[in-house]
């Protein structure tokens, strides 16, 4: 079984549609695949029904911006309930923050004399309801100014870089909590990807099982060597929760990230059906 679980669409930073998305994993050969857009269920009622047409295992999930001790930390959340409020409005909350930030970030990158404008930003995020600094990277790459969504975080956009502007993230733990009380299964993405292993030590990952009941976290990813997998596999395994492999594809948004990059086993998936199970029977 090649299962990958966790990607992205058109609806947050992807460039396939959500209909696409499930034809390409199709292509490549998936037979489950979880979509797991930025702070937005918008494309899952999309995907499952394209998954369902063309047969393949389908996984609704979300990743949710969140913050901890100042750091952003990426949140995957499994099986939610996507109608319940305390969640939805928490998420609508984190687009308008995305939103709110775009003229600041526009304004730097104009006096760093690469300046775009907020209709050839919007051009790239298009009906979006999640607005992206990939999408700002897309307009610096439409203007010339840089060769791809890479150069633009590199130069200009990376959360060190001169034209970063911070944004609205919930705090970790009450994301945790969000998405358990909605039903599903939580498992922090990449924790050791860009330089977050400093908040994320394997002590901050056991605390976060143990005390709030964290289902697992991302393993097999790109952004993790082959040492950092080790440690991170065998710290899920000594705390039996789940040890999640992802593309984390971007469609064209992302080289080196195609569907089927790192794979989640069968055991883990295993694992994280179990998770969701029991959140959507436990549910307050
Ligand atoms: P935002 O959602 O606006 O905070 O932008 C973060 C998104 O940009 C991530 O989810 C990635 O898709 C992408 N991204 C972040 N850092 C980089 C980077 N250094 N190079 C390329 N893409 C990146
Ligand atoms: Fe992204
Ligand atoms: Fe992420
Ligand atoms: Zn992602």
């Amino acid at each position: 079984m090649r299962i990958d679980l966790h990607t992205h669409t058109s609806v947050s930073d992807g460039t396939d549609t959500p209909t696409e998305l499930i034809h390409n994993a199709v292509a490549a050969g998936l037979d489950v695949i979880a979509l797991c857009d930025h702070d937005t269920f918008g494309g899952i009622p999309e995907a499952t029904a394209a998954a369902a047409a063309a047969g393949i295992g389908f996984v609704p999930g979300i990743e949710i911006s969140c913050d901890y001790q100042g750091k952003g930390v990426h949140l995957l959340g499994y099986g939610c309930d996507m109608e319940y409020q305390p969640l939805a409005v928490e998420l609508a909350k984190i687009r308008a923050g995305r939103k709110q930030r775009l003229p600041r970030t526009l304004g730097l990158l104009a006096e760093l004399g690469v300046p775009v404008t907020t209709d050839e930003v919007m051009a790239k995020v298009g009906d979006a309801p999640s607005v992206g600094r990939p999408h700002i990277a897309d307009a610096l790459v439409a203007r010339g100014h840089v060769a791809d969504r890479k150069e633009a975080f590199d130069r200009f956009l990376a959360d060190d870089g001169p034209a970063y502007v911070p944004r609205y993230a919930t705090e970790l733990l009450i994301g945790i909590d969000l998405i358990h009380a909605a039903g599903g299964a939580s498992i922090i993405a990449h924790p050791w990807g860009r330089g977050s292993k400093e908040v994320l030590p394997e002590s901050v990952l056991t605390q976060l099982v143990r005390e709030i009941g964290l289902d697992g976290f991302e393993v097999d990813h790109n952004e993790h060597n082959a040492a950092a997998r080790a440690e991170l596999r065998a710290l899920a395994r000594s705390l039996g929760v789940v040890a999640l492999g992802s593309s984390d594809y971007h469609g064209t948004g992302k080289k080196n990230h195609p569907l089927g990059a790192n794979l989640t086993t069968e055991a883990d998936f295993h694992r994280l059906e179990n998770a969701m199970s029991r959140r959507h029977h436990h549910r307050g």
